[in-house]
């Protein structure tokens, strides 16, 4: 009995202790990629439906771990949040976004925006909205060309701070989104208590285009909401013509997806604006 005993806790204390070394791995290496340049930023363009211009590019960030390769922020992204990393690494993401948006200005790339994911712990912030100030100063980018995407549950954890940075950011100009709108548990009740210029369809919605009914109806009902409370709509995870035609045709504002392209390097960027064909 004392052997089986000893198993059994042996087993399960492992798995978890594999786990929570993972983490705390994940986390040192994490810390010591921030200081060590290696993460970067990647690029992918939003469509305009109707004309199918480029009208701006969402920011997503990459680690280049040379242990581990390349580290998608699915992974790291939940250990940065839990080590109270992302304050930090966000205000990087802020700032090389807002550099390149200035770049691409600067080159006459065209009049497009970046849009920047923002975690809880940024947007939680008291100063939230002076940081994203300072930012914009420094490099000298006009607020309407910096859009800040937020999730249900960064607004979620404490809602009187995150209505307060909104508040200003809208002040300053800055374009707000909602991202993975409809993965949430309250997305319509808090349509009413955050005013934002965007909604940004889930890919998870977008996926089962044109096969799901309910897809479509959730896709079409959104689309329709957003446009009664005066914002535009945007379909992430756009992979086939068949989607972007379906997503048109409802009256969708904006597509994001492989069909047009995957996330690039900024090097990229002005290549691919080159060769893409409306
Ligand atoms: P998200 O904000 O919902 O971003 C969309 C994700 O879908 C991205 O994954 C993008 O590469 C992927 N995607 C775009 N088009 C397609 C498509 O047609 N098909 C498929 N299968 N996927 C597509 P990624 O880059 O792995 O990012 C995952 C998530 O990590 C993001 O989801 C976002 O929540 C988070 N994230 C990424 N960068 C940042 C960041 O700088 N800050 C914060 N707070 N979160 C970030
Ligand atoms: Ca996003
Ligand atoms: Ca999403
Ligand atoms: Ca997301």
């Amino acid at each position: 009995a004392k052997q089986l005993g000893r198993d059994l806790v042996c087993e399960y204390s492992t798995d978890d202790m594999r786990r929570m070394e993972d983490r705390r791995m994940l986390g040192i290496r994490l810390r010591h990629a921030m200081q060590h340049d290696e993460l970067h930023l990647v690029y992918q363009p939003e469509i305009r439906s109707s004309d199918r211009a480029v009208i701006g590019f969402e920011a997503l960030l990459r680690w280049n771990s040379p242990e581990m390769g390349l580290v998608m922020p699915e992974r790291f992204i939940p250990v940065a949040e839990a080590l109270g990393l992302m304050p930090e690494l966000g205000g990087w993401v802020l700032d090389r976004a807002c550099a390149q948006s200035r770049a691409w200005m600067d080159a006459g790339l065209g009049d497009f925006f970046v849009a920047v994911n923002v975690s809880a712990q940024q947007i939680q912030r008291g100063n939230f909205a002076e940081q994203v100030a300072d930012t914009l100063r420094r490099h000298g980018l006009p607020a309407d060309r910096l859009e800040l995407e937020l999730t249900e549950s960064a607004l979620l954890e404490n809602v009187d701070r995150a209505l307060h940075s909104m508040q200003q950011l809208s002040t300053l100009g800055v374009h707000l989104s909602f991202d993975d709108f409809g993965t949430g548990y309250s997305s319509l009740s808090y349509l009413r208590q955050f005013h934002v210029d965007k909604l940004k369809i889930d890919k998870s919605f977008v996926f089962d285009i044109p096969r799901d009914a309910s897809s479509i109806a959730i896709a079409n009902t959104v689309v329709a909401i957003g446009h009664q409370l005066r914002m535009t709509v945007i379909a992430e995870g756009v992979e086939t013509a068949e989607q972007a035609q379906l997503l048109t045709d409802m009256g969708c504002d904006a597509l994001q997806g492989y069909l047009f392209s995957r996330p690039m390097k900024a090097q990229a960027v002005a290549e691919w604006l080159a060769d893409y064909q409306i």
